[in-house]
């Protein structure tokens, strides 16, 4: 069984349904609040780890009521939390999300505690790092920490894949020797400028990844599937077909689960085959954790 690392952002997602979206100044009354763990990172350990992945996190939160029921979460997911830093008088990260009545929704994110996942604190992790069969990533963290994070594992010959969302663009420097890299359509389209919707594009788009000195190229296509590519082979996977009802995490969830499947040795056509349907069963429920699938659900 491989050690996963998961490198990452930590949030509170707080959700108001509302009628419609207050215009600048107004005060407007919603409906239903709902409270539900999120962010990046941890969508992303906690679907690694109900399909049955060695999850260690490294994430930071604040000293309150939110970073502690983040705490107690991962806790209840077998997740190892002894390198979660934690920092007193700095309030965890929250999402605020207004949904109208279309289904539309508005989100501004307070990184908070988010921000302070630092070079050090990952140095401090070393020895963790050290002992991962495979480290995720993603880019709700500082980017310094993660062009850091992607110079350790290079040194160290750790594979490193980096989930490139939220869409930003990455050093050659951060790309070159990068053991495999998974954005979506959007994602792709601001690191390589490539239309991956477009005939051919995907293919063009990994190509220039792997120019760059990407190992390794998925471009996760919604209900099209994924896209492999490396200097041996290319191929598309399909998910099941599904009806799908929200597809909030969808892309965490197939990280994470890609992540084991990788971890434990399994080809690229098994592992990605598996992500898309562990990805595919979370389409068809609400939430973001909540949707993660567990190993026996999957098979
Ligand atoms: P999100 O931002 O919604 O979390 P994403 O944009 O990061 O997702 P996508 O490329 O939309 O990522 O989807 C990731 C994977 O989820 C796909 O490769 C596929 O396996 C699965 N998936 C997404 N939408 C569907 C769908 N409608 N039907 C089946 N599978 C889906």
């Amino acid at each position: 069984m491989g050690k996963i690392v998961v490198v990452g952002s930590s949030n509170t997602d707080m959700v108001v349904k509302t009628p419609r979206f207050p215009e600048p100044g107004e005060t407007i009354l919603g409906g239903d609040f709902f409270m539900f763990p999120g962010g990046k990172g941890a969508n992303q350990a906690v679907a690694a780890a109900r399909v049955g992945g060695e999850v260690s996190f490294i994430c930071s939160l604040g000293d309150d009521i939110f970073g502690k029921n983040s705490l107690d979460g991962y806790t209840k997911e077998k997740i190892n939390t002894s390198s979660v830093l934690v920092t007193a008088n700095t309030p965890s990260g929250v999402a605020l999300i207004t949904v109208n009545a279309s289904g539309e929704n508005e989100i501004v994110v307070a990184s908070g505690a988010n921000a302070l996942l630092s070079e050090e604190h990952l140095e401090s992790a070393s020895g963790m790092l050290n002992q991962a069969t495979m480290v995720l990533t993603q880019l709700e963290t500082p980017m310094a920490t993660v062009e850091f994070l992607a110079q350790r594992c290079r040194e160290t010959g750790i594979p490193l894949i980096i989930n490139p969302a939220p869409a930003q663009k990455l050093t050659d420097e951060t790309l070159k020797g990068l053991y495999l890299i998974t954005p979506n359509e959007t994602e792709t389209r601001i690191l390589t400028g490539i239309d991956p919707s477009e005939e051919g594009g995907a293919e063009k788009a990994s190509a220039y990844l792997l120019e760059k000195g990407v190992q390794n190229v998925i471009i996760t296509l919604g209900k099209r599937g994924a896209y492999f590519h490396n200097a041996e082979k290319q191929f598309l996977s399909k998910p099941p077909v599904v009806m799908a009802v929200d597809t909030t995490a969808a892309g965490d969830v197939f990280n994470g689960v890609l992540t084991v499947c990788l971890s434990q040795n399994k080809s690229w056509e098994e592992s990605i085959a598996f992500a898309n349907k562990a990805a595919a069963l979370s389409v068809t429920r609400m939430g973001a954790q909540a949707s993660a699938p567990y190993l026996d659900e999957i098979n």
